[in-house]
């Protein structure tokens, strides 16, 4: 047998997050993941970050059809930018739940593609026969794959972690692991988020005691905020108020969006303490529970508004209490404790992971949980992934000491494409990706240019120079208007700005008497002016000379 399985990670290696799998056997392509990732500090202005499909848009032709693992964005979230790169026509597979968070993702983009629920038993793809394995994680529903083709089958385990408690009972499936493992598979692919950590990492339902120690004595209302999509989460935090005679109302777009979601699709039980968040005020505040989302200080959510007094629904005074159920994601910290503040100042008791950790476990597994994914399913190589490179270097601590050989664990990067078949597995090609940026409605239309002019902007501000010039001899005609935004106050800075005139018209001496061109001619005034500004003052703002024809 020839042909090999080639396996291109896109995306979800080295950055956690943007997943994105390409599993292509002959002539024929099946995609896991369509994730979203976050921006940097640095990329301002952007609103999320999507995979590189250039390979996909070369090959469209041989898609067949996508495969969901779980409803996180960094999985699904970057659907609604990429089907209409790759003209989706193909279907698109995933549980009950992750389709059904996977349709709200793309309605408010107008798309409608082909979903499809995948069934429990094993079902083709084209080449590809796909085994479907209940797994555990912070979203319920979430799946393993096994992925067999003639070449090799692949483990395609992403985020999980062994939860023999999980609160729908649900628990992972060991033994389709297991026969997975006796069935023979070639690659592992394995979440390493948390190899860090030693042993197994809490159950999910190890926060309904939490919840009952805090929410005793609270003499107000009782408000909990969490990640929306932690929906085991919301079914404790429901569970335990109804047990303490507490109505729950759930404030905030996207946990009232996945509440319902998942209410239509029976996997969260809501009792009659449920009521309409335009009802909150219609019951006593010591017989009330609220979950709100903005549990990463996000602007704009529900719970920055409330915390600063501006949610026409939750006023949150001295005898609340707000927990957070959840961790600050890397990177939001600075929103997370502001937002902490904000609720300090309002006199309400606020507990958050750095008073009690037990307030939050983590969705991903320990170093036990993933030797155990091993032993189980026995590969002859093992790929860590959905980690960044220090966990990944972790991993292999951990496949060493279980007695693989360095040949046999990969630590890849995204866009190098491996070639697997049953003897060996290794690294054949490697594709340049890139960042695609999306702000506001542009995808891709975001370049380091447009962010090094957002940068300037943001550190040194504007400086427009708005010059009347006669076409015919190139001379200023009127008066020269200087504007700042951010770069001087301009009442104090008449010297300099009579300067920056002097200097503009210089600029014109060389094109007098003749039409000038006038993109050489901006460009010229830029120059000048960026030269003289920083000479001045020492900053950099964004030079935007304007000339008006007079
Ligand atoms: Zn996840």
């Amino acid at each position: 047998m020839d042909s090999k399985l080639r396996l291109l990670p896109i995306g979800g290696i080295g950055n956690v997050t943007k997943n994105m799998y390409v599993y292509e056997y002959e002539d024929q392509i099946l995609i896991v993941d369509c994730g979203i990732g976050f921006p940097e500090a640095s990329m301002l202005g952007v609103d999320v970050l999507i995979p590189d499909v250039t390979y996909l848009q070369q090959n469209l032709d041989k898609i067949q059809a996508m495969l969901l693992t779980h409803g996180h964005d960094d999985h699904i979230a970057g659907l609604p930018y990429v089907l209409p790169q790759l003209n989706a026509d193909f279907p698109i597979y995933g549980s009950t739940l992750t389709v059904g968070m996977a349709k709200d993702r793309v309605k408010e983009f107008s798309l409608e593609p082909d979903f499809r629920v995948i069934p429990d038993t094993t079902f083709d793809i084209g080449p590809f026969k796909i085994t479907p394995i209940k797994m555990t994680h912070s979203v319920p529903d979430t799946r393993h794959y096994v992925i067999k083709t003639p070449a090799a089958t692949v483990y395609h385990g992403s985020d999980f972690k062994f939860d023999l408690n999980p609160v729908d009972g649900v628990i992972p499936d060991f033994q389709a692991i297991a026969k997975a493992g006796m069935d023979g598979v070639d690659l592992l692919m394995s979440d390493c988020l948390n190899a860090e950590n030693q042993g197994f990492s809490a159950s999910e339902s190890t926060l309904t005691d939490l919840f009952e120690r805090e929410i005793r004595g609270v003499a107000g209302k009782f408000i909990v905020t969490i990640m929306s999509s932690n929906l085991h989460r919301i079914q404790q935090i429901i569970n335990v108020s109804a047990a303490h005679n507490r109505n729950v109302a759930f404030v905030g777009r996207s946990v009232e969006q996945n509440v319902k979601t998942a209410t239509e699709l029976r996997l969260l039980k809501l009792p009659k303490t449920v009521i309409n968040k335009r009802d909150i005020n219609k019951h006593p505040a010591k017989n009330l529970t609220v979950i709100i989302a903005g549990s990463q200080g996000q602007e704009g959510s529900s719970l920055t508004r409330a915390a600063a007094g501006e949610h026409d629904l939750i006023k949150i005074n001295h005898e609340d209490k707000v927990v957070f159920a959840s961790e600050p994601i890397p990177g939001n910290e600075n929103n997370v404790y502001a937002t902490i503040d904000a609720l300090s100042r309002t006199g309400a008791e606020v507990t958050y992971s750095d008073i009690d950790d037990s307030v939050h476990v983590s969705g991903h597994s320990s170093a036990t949980e993933q030797k155990l994914l091993i032993a189980l399913t026995t590969p002859k190589a093992v790929v860590p992934i959905g980690g960044t490179y220090h966990h990944m270097i972790q991993y292999r601590q951990l496949a060493r000491s279980m007695g693989y050989k360095d040949n046999r664990i990969l630590l890849l990067n995204n866009g190098e494409m491996m070639e697997i078949d049953h003897q060996i597995t290794k690294v054949a090609e490697k594709m340049e990706l890139k960042n695609i940026m999306v702000d506001g409605l542009g995808i891709g239309d975001v370049g380091p240019a447009i962010l090094y002019d957002r940068k300037k902007m943001a550190t040194d501000g504007v400086l427009i120079v708005i010059v009347p010039v006669e076409e015919t001899t190139s001379q200023v005609r009127g008066e020269i208007e200087v504007i700042s935004r951010g770069f001087v106050f301009m009442k104090e800075s008449s010297a300099l700005v009579e300067q920056i005139k002097d200097k503009t018209i210089d600029c014109l001496i060389p094109f007098q008497g003749k039409v000038a061109d006038w993109q050489e001619l901006r460009h010229k005034i830029e120059k000048s002016l960026e030269k003289f500004t920083y000479s001045a003052t020492e900053r950099q703002p964004l030079i935007l000379p304007v000339i008006i024809e007079v």
